[in-house]
């Protein structure tokens, strides 16, 4: 026998499991332990069945599989569907400052090494930790030039973002630091507060960013969005290189990034469609200092369906056309809810879309939300599009960013679905 190899240790002593676990630790059923060492950060509430778990908030609480081995620690969350969220896999580390100081300088780093930009074209706006993608969970923190935005989505990690700030204050070195309070659920709210300065100075209301070389307007103390949706990346390069001579119809507009791709790429019109006027109003400013107010262009405010019937009864056409509905976006005049959902919603969106779109038209269609998988959107296009009489063919799709990493074994992370569709 070859005595080179390692010889395997003394066969474990079988261990029977008590029924009951001490204070802090719980034991996983072993579907859910497998999905967590493949890399899946959530212990669902729902997993746990009714064995106990009482902790508090951000209370480190060890993972056991049934033979009592360490699967991972994470931290307790007291509100939603998740239980624990996994800050680590690995038996001999504990969940405290110094890791949380080591996950930021490697979320940094990770920028670094994968998001290599044109120098001519030079990116200053994006995501520098992903949450559970950088092992920093219910966090994100984006990068607005000099500033930086913290989104926190649960109060299990409130007790370590004294620890999380120091370190990206010691790893970048930001003018500031803001937080948005991001813990309840986004639908059925009233308005939401702006966001917190957590260190630093105040900012000013509105900053100029730079990505792929264009200029964009946000404003880092804006409750909710900032002005740019750093995840939808992509999606806005894939506009950009195909809007050469095309009408451009960009539905829920917003602040006109996808229009300012458009332009440049060099549509030849641009019409915009949101509810609010405020957006709009950024639009233009953003089409402006980019030196693209020159393409002809034009805002319409009205809800998309219905501007799209309009257009439609007019025989207006476009070869480009862009659909970004919000997850929650406000139906006027809605019978029931007044949201928006994917499955009653979007094919009726697809079918008034398509009804205004010129043979070897593009359409791109986006989601971003975790609640609607690829599978839902492809359904609900095909559906549409069979309701117009259209065929639709998928000839792109684009996901999310390298600066919005996901661990291996969290393919239901993947919440952003951009697909670039050919009409027929
Ligand atoms: N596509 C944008 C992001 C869209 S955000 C981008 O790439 O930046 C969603 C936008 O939809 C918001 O600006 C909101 O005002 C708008 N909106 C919500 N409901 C709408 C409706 N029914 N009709 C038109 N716009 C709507």
């Amino acid at each position: 026998m070859p005595t080179s190899r390692p010889a395997r240790g003394p066969k474990r002593p079988t261990y029977k499991p008590e029924p009951r676990v001490r204070r802090g630790a719980v034991r996983l059923p072993p579907e859910v332990a497998s999905h967590i060492r493949a890399g899946h950060p959530f212990v669902f509430r729902d997993a746990l069945g009714p064995r106990p778990l009482s902790a508090a908030a951000g209370e480190a609480i060890e993972l056991l599989d049934g033979d009592g081995q360490i699967v991972g620690r994470g931290l307790y969350d007291g509100a939603g569907t998740v239980a624990v969220r996994v800050v680590t896999r690995d038996p001999r580390q504990a969940i405290g400052r110094d890791l949380f100081t080591a996950r930021v300088h490697a979320a940094v780093a990770r920028r670094a090494a994968v998001l290599r930009d044109d120098p001519a074209r030079p990116t200053n706006a994006y995501r520098l930790i992903h949450a559970e993608g950088d092992g920093v969970p219910a966090l994100t923190v984006d990068r607005y030039g000099d500033f930086l935005v913290a989104q926190i989505f649960s109060s299990a990690i409130e007790p370590h973002l004294p620890d999380l700030y120091d370190a990206l204050i010691a790893a970048v070195a930001p003018r500031a630091i803001y937080a948005q309070a991001r813990q309840r659920p986004q639908s059925g709210e009233g308005p939401r507060a702006p966001a917190t300065l957590q260190r630093g100075e105040l900012a000013p209301v509105e900053i100029e960013v730079l990505e792929d070389g264009l200029r964009f307007l946000v404003d880092v103390t804006a409750p909710l969005g900032t002005g740019l949706f750093l995840d939808l990346r992509r999606g806005r390069k894939v506009i950009g290189e195909h809007a050469r001579d095309r009408r451009v119809l960009n539905l829920f507009s917003y602040t006109g990034a996808f229009s300012v791709y458009a332009a440049r790429g060099g549509a030849r019109e641009v019409v915009a469609v949101d509810l609010a006027q405020r957006a709009h109003a950024r639009a233009r400013r953003n089409l402006e200092i980019n030196g693209l107010d020159q393409v002809p262009y034009e805002a319409v405010t009205g809800d998309a369906l219905k501007v799209l019937a309009r257009m439609a009864e007019r025989g207006r056409k476009f070869d480009l056309a862009i659909v970004d509905p919000p997850s929650f976006a406000q139906r006027q005049g809605a019978a029931k809810s007044g949201v928006f959902t994917v499955q009653r919603d979007y094919p009726e969106l697809v079918e008034a879309v398509l009804r205004v779109c010129d043979r070897g038209a593009l359409v791109a269609f986006v989601s971003n939300t975790m609640k609607v998988q690829a599978a839902e959107l492809d359904r609900a296009i095909g559906l549409g599009a069979f309701r117009a009489g259209r065929e639709v063919r998928v000839i792109d799709r684009v996901g999310l960013p390298p600066d919005f990493p996901l661990p291996a074994g969290y393919l239901d992370g993947n919440y952003l679905k951009f697909f670039l569709t050919l009409v027929d």
